[in-house]
């Protein structure tokens, strides 16, 4: 492992003004993914600014919008009376996101910014654009039965892994950043960048941002939430596909709907178009088969990932017809 200087921030500002002033320079949280990725030499920092004693820790209420520390923990999120009563797709998303143990020590910030599982990218002896621009994909060619179908490239076909920011960008949530610019906020919707040609731009973050908080507007009383993760065992595995839906349901009809798939897409996937579907129709089984087929259109198999395409399909149907039915969860 590459040796790294080490220093403690004591203040947003100089957080930020250390890692602005070094081009590789980097932030410390929870650490949960990057002291993995630096073991294996993949990510190599020369200066790590240990975040984790900042005032970014904890979660309030602003009219309708929670307003959550960057250095909140995923548990300390679920376990917020607000997310437990108003949001059960972003519980959902946090209990199926990570083990205990993960939950009690991984950031809300951190993990937004998590790595992908591509395993050609956690092994530098195999070609990765996303490591090492120009190199190559090995997973084209390679084992990619986990990898996306939808916002691909010729470059780069790695999911993104992270449940959360997939309910987040169901809900419209924002981050809000501190640079050596100052403040701004940015939508989830603007925040994730598809790989292109350029797969190791994974986010609007200019060098030395620092996530500092995250804003999740409330749904309004009565709505139907839930988070749907189809995967291969039943815990400690990241997403085949997964579905953070919300339905507000009134006279028998869809007044409101919001829709978001993982696991299926180079980054967390919002289906404006497969709400729109949803929109004033019945809640029926017909009605989510249209919505589905509006949601993976464009989705693009390989020969190990083509039945993600179907798999995705059926995990919109199956997460609109639980929630028409039962209410959500
Ligand atoms: Fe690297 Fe992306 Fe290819 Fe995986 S899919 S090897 S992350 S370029």
């Amino acid at each position: 492992m590459r040796s790294c200087a080490y220093v403690r921030a004591a203040s947003v500002e100089e957080a930020v003004a250390e890692v602005a002033a070094d081009p590789e320079a980097a932030y410390l949280a929870g650490g949960t993914t990057q002291v993995d990725l630096m073991r294996d030499e993949v990510f190599r920092p020369a200066r790590l600014v240990d975040v984790t004693r900042l005032p970014l820790r904890g979660v309030r209420r602003d009219g309708g919008v929670l307003v959550a520390g960057a250095l909140t923990t995923m548990e300390e999120l679920a376990a917020h009376e607000d997310v437990t009563a108003r949001l059960p797709l972003v519980r959902e998303a946090l209990l199926r996101g990570a083990s205990p143990q993960l939950r009690h020590m991984a950031t809300l910030g951190g993990n937004l910014l998590q790595r992908t599982r591509c395993r050609y990218y956690r092994d530098p002896s195999q070609a990765c654009n996303k490591r090492e621009p120009g190199a190559g994909c090995a997973a084209l060619d390679g084992h990619h039965r986990t990898h996306a179908v939808l916002g691909t490239s010729p470059h780069c076909i790695a999911t993104h892994p992270s449940d959360l920011a997939v309910a987040l960008l169901a809900l419209d949530a924002s981050v809000r950043v501190h640079g050596p610019d100052g403040e701004r906020t940015l939508p989830l919707t603007e925040f994730y960048r598809t790989p292109g040609a350029t797969p190791h731009v994974e986010n609007a973050l200019a060098h030395g941002e620092l996530i500092t908080h995250l804003e999740i507007p409330l749904l309004p009383a009565g709505a139907r939430s839930g988070y749907l993760k189809v995967r291969d065992r039943a815990s400690y595995e990241f997403a085949l596909a997964s579905v953070a839906a919300a339905l507000v349901l009134d006279g028998g009809r869809i007044r409101s709907a919001r829709l978001a798939l993982g696991g299926v897409g180079t980054v967390p996937w919002r289906v404006p178009r497969a709400e729109e579907a949803l929109l004033g129709a019945r809640p029926e089984r017909g009605v989510f088969e249209a919505a589905a087929e509006a949601a993976l259109a464009g989705a693009e198999g390989r020969p190990d990932n083509g039945f993600k395409i179907e798999l995705g399909r059926r995990a919109v149907v199956r997460m609109l017809s639980t929630l028409a039915e039962e209410g959500g969860s």
